[in-house]
């Protein structure tokens, strides 16, 4: 049917030696039924348990299977740009190793291809088992981050989805190296898709992003994608400038005509402290982009091979 075509099923894995049987059983079928020529590309982010064997095991017995296994944990947005790199498809599709993203959904994301759509993504509809603080501050990251930057970032999508040649080519070219990636979807354009999926539990091991992981991903979404922070802190020290100008005046009149000393120590320690504060708060934002200057001008690699086996021609 459409055998001219090749499909690339993008898999970046840390640490997933139980899930990826899983994984490779509820893909074979599916992908069999598509009909299209595929290649499974597993990017091993520097496991520690025995995810390459499993893997290696894999591609003894399905030459349809291609992996590159980095030469240390990277995280998942260098691996995926690893992935993006030596994907040899017309099309890639990005799913989680631990099953979460239903592969049940790629043949309708495929349909969509077809019918001409250069970047199908799938929204949760639902976010599976999570905290309710978890749920609460993403709600609230997302909206911070729609209102300051220019580009629009999706909510609630993650990196579930289907990207053409096209898009890949695009992603390939951005070589940053604090990457977030959900904001590179966003940014490259193309011809866009959603289609809605509930989002299921992990099926074996435990999510590697805890909170601090999750932080610090999200500052890095903020510094990439807006200077909102730098102008926020701009016009908060223009406002309190402001302030403590009128206060001065005020005090100096208060001072002229009525002979009235200036009084009050704790007040005066208290606006000190406050803009002790402030100044140090608006350092750290300063630090933050300048912390990404120097990080991107070192122009390091964004990632390095150990190996990589490429799919064999059947
Ligand atoms: N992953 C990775 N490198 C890392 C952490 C995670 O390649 O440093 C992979 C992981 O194997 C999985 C996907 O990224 O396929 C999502 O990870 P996880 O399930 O831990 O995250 P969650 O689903 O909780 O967001
Ligand atoms: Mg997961």
């Amino acid at each position: 049917m459409h055998m001219n075509k090749t499909v690339t099923l993008l898999i970046p894995c840390y640490n997933e030696e139980e899930s990826l049987p899983l994984l490779y059983d509820t893909l074979v079928p599916i992908m069999d039924d598509a009909r299209y020529d595929w290649e499974l590309l597993f990017i091993n982010d520097g496991s520690t348990d025995h995810t390459l064997s499993a893997i290696q095991a894999l591609r003894e017995k399905d030459p349809r299977i291609s992996y590159i296994d980095l030469s240390r944990n990277f995280g998942k947005e260098r691996a995926m740009l690893a992935g993006f790199d030596y994907a040899q498809g017309d099309c890639v599709v990005i799913l989680d190793a631990d099953l979460q993203d239903p592969p049940s959904l790629v043949p309708e994301m495929l349909r969509y291809w077809e019918e001409g759509y250069e970047d199908v993504y799938a929204k949760r509809r639902s976010r599976g088992k999570e905290g309710w603080l978890r749920k609460k501050l993403s709600l609230a990251y997302y909206s911070l981050l729609q209102k300051t930057t220019r580009v629009e970032i999706l909510q609630n999508v993650g990196d579930f989805r289907l990207l053409d040649r096209k898009c890949i080519e695009a992603l390939k070219q951005i070589r940053e190296n604090e990457r977030y990636t959900k904001g590179m979807f966003c940014w490259i354009g193309f011809k866009k898709k959603e289609i809605l999926f509930d989002r299921g539990d992990r099926v074996v091991g435990k999510s590697s992003f805890n909170f601090a992981s999750l932080f610090n991903l999200g500052i890095d979404g903020i510094t990439s994608f807006t200077t909102a922070p730098l102008r926020m802190s701009t016009i908060l020290g223009f406002i309190i400038s402001l302030g403590a100008f009128l206060m001065m005046m005020f005090f100096l009149l208060k001072r002229l005509i009525f002979g009235d000393p200036v009084q009050g120590f704790s007040a005066l320690i208290v606006v000190i402290l406050f803009l002790g504060g402030i100044q140090l708060l608006s350092l750290g934002i300063i630090g933050e982009y300048i912390g990404r200057i120097f990080n991107e001008t070192k122009n390091r690699p964004v990632y390095l091979v150990n190996t990589y086996q490429g799919r064999e021609k059947n």
